[in-house]
């Protein structure tokens, strides 16, 4: 599958879409989900165009593998929901049809702020 370059993140990465801002550096943003499935849920997306954790995994070079990550415990420490500032959080990436990717650009969960719930429902 080819990367979409029209999809909705790659318009948020662009600045042709508006969105709530947590963070950025040079590998990733970061924004609040535009509808909110926990009190806290917001998106972590690499700044390169990759579609899935598969993608990603088989194409990124080690710096964004590691801004990716490192990346989402930032985020987590900036929202208050680390284990050091909070009380935890579920990161999840959906992957392709069977699991529920809506957005062909990679991007992880982070819910938060309550507790989250059954693994998988
Ligand atoms: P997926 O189902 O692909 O794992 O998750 C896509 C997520 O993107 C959903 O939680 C959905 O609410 C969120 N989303 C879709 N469009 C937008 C948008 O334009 N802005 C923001 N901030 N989130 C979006």
């Amino acid at each position: 599958m080819r990367y979409d370059e029209n999809n909705i993140f790659a318009k948020i990465l662009r600045g042709e879409i508006p969105c709530k801002k947590i963070y950025e550096d040079e590998f990733i943003l970061s924004f609040h989900d535009i509808n909110p499935q926990k009190k806290i849920h917001a998106l972590v997306i690499p700044k390169g165009k990759y579609i899935d954790l598969d993608d990603f995994t088989n194409k990124a070079s080690k710096d964004e593998i590691v801004g990716l990550l490192k990346g989402i415990s930032n985020v987590a420490e900036k929202l208050g929901v680390s284990i050091n500032k909070g009380k935890g959080y579920r990161t999840l990436a959906n992957i392709n049809e069977h699991g529920g990717q809506e957005v062909p650009h990679l991007h992880f969960h982070i819910f938060g702020g309550e507790k989250v719930g059954r693994m998988v429902e």
